[in-house]
């Protein structure tokens, strides 16, 4: 689809190609700790080079922080700032074997770019700076003030960004935030997310006797792995209903806007069945909420593993000594990882399970963006001129990222937006994206930050 835009949109890009690319060739694989300083650095001269000013920020600790900053032009509204979240860091490049390019080589094949870390989260820095340009070049100048804050700790949970946020929350203050990503999905229909889950992860273990025993004393003797498999039961029922005295009061309530976009969500249960080849009905067939009100504003409580005697081939008659799980639980707004623990801490003790240890290894709070907020309006309708109306905004995403900081310490309304599609591959082989998306993020952002700056 042709707008005003259209030309000079492909035009820029195009300008800028060579430090796009030279930005995907950088190896920034956090986890491995491999060419971050190089990265962060680029990134910083990068925004300088776009006309903005940039500092890195790394006395908290972990891997540096980039603070970027362009002010409104001369017509634009200096009393506005807008402030994008974005991360540097990629994740690791393997299977290389299934690899139809280099990963780290920046190749485009029928108006598809691939690349380790285009999709997350390269592209969308890049759209976000060619929107800046074009805008700054126009008669008008920049809309309104614009803040970056780029992380290059996203892919390894973005452990340190709190201290970060709270310590230089009067630098990055700012109206408004959009999020990292965004991408279209299965049926081609923009979608937005306002908000994320938390999270909390738990070890549970016991132990049931100094060794393992004879299985002929399982007539006396009870052993770890059935001693766990109650514990673990007594969270959950066959309705999928989770057990646990005040688990669900921990939520605040979702409100009725809220419900009425989920209500709209698509949701395609038979697709799901088919593309993970499930071999169970779904578990939202027993429950009294919809599929999308379960991802959305309901919280989960799954079993990620479990460990415990004997599993190699043919038998070993055994009582296991030690039985191992961990557990995952996805947070709705209100729920603190620490009293999701209390929770289960207190009901295991009252079922008679104190002998069950159970340690929370990590935990991060969900976020939702008040969805009566202006702003949402304002994402909502610059989206609908580049995407059309069929648009999908998720109050949350039913995944987990580092946005409750940035709402606790920079009070700030949250969406996201993004060039990615629904083949993207984010984190597996193959990572890409179509030249077409990318443009349609750089006009999105073009007509938001417009938008954004001509509000009151
Ligand atoms: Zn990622």
């Amino acid at each position: 689809m042709e707008t005003e835009w259209t030309t000079k949109i492909v035009e820029t890009a195009e300008k800028n190609q060579g430090p796009f690319f030279d930005y995907l060739r950088l190896q920034s694989v956090s986890t491995q700790k491999r060419m971050i300083p190089e990265t962060a650095n680029y990134v910083k001269q990068l925004i300088e080079s776009f006309g903005g000013e940039a500092k890195l920020l790394e006395d908290l600790g972990g891997h540096p922080i980039v603070y970027g900053f362009f002010k409104a032009g001369q017509n634009g509204n200096a009393e506005k700032t807008l402030l994008f979240y974005n991360h540097y860091d990629v994740q690791p490049e393997d299977p290389l074997n299934e690899w139809k390019t280099e990963p780290f080589e920046p190749t485009i094949k029928d108006d598809i770019l691939y690349c380790r870390g285009v999709s997350d989260n390269k592209a969308n820095f890049m759209s976000r700076l060619n929107a800046i340009q074009i805008l700054s070049e126009s008669e008008d100048g920049l809309p309104c003030n614009i803040k970056f804050l780029v992380e290059g700790e996203e892919e390894i949970g973005s452990p340190t960004i709190d201290l970060y946020l709270e310590k230089y929350a009067d630098l990055f203050a700012a109206d408004a935030c959009i999020w990292e990503a965004g991408s279209k999905d299965n049926e081609e229909r923009f979608t937005i997310d306002a908000g994320i889950k938390g999270i909390a992860y738990f070890d549970a273990w016991v132990d049931s006797a100094e060794v393992d025993i004879h299985s002929s004393k399982g007539a006396v003797v009870n052993n770890a792995a059935w001693r766990l498999t109650h514990a673990l039961s007594s969270l959950r029922n066959a309705d999928h209903q989770v057990t646990i005295d005040g688990f669900y009061e921990l939520m605040t309530p979702p409100t009725e806007l809220e419900q009425s976009f989920v209500e709209k969500i698509p949701f395609n249960g038979e697709k799901l069945k088919e593309n993970y080849g499930l071999k169970q009905p779904l578990i939202t067939e027993k429950t009294t909420w919809s599929p999308q009100a379960a991802l959305i504003l309901y919280p989960t409580m799954t079993i990620s593993g479990m460990l415990s005697g004997y599993t190699g081939p043919g038998s070993k008659t055994v009582l296991p000594r030690r039985a191992q799980a961990k557990i995952d639980v996805r947070l709705v707004p209100g729920m603190d990882p620490e009293d999701v623990y209390d929770v289960i801490r207190r009901h295991w003790d009252a079922q008679g399970f104190s002998d069950i240890e159970l340690k929370l290894i990590t935990g991060e709070k969900a976020f939702r963006t008040d969805l009566t907020d202006p702003f949402v309006q304002t994402v909502l309708e610059s989206a609908r001129k580049v995407y059309g109306e069929d648009i999908v905004l998720n109050p949350n995403s039913p995944g987990t990222g580092p946005m409750h900081g940035f709402g606790e310490y920079l009070s700030v309304p949250i969406l996201g937006s993004g060039t990615g599609w629904a083949k993207s591959g984010a984190h597996a082989p193959n990572e890409n994206v179509r030249l077409q998306d990318f443009y349609q993020g750089i006009e999105h952002m073009i007509i938001l930050l417009k938008d954004f700056g001509e509000k009151e």
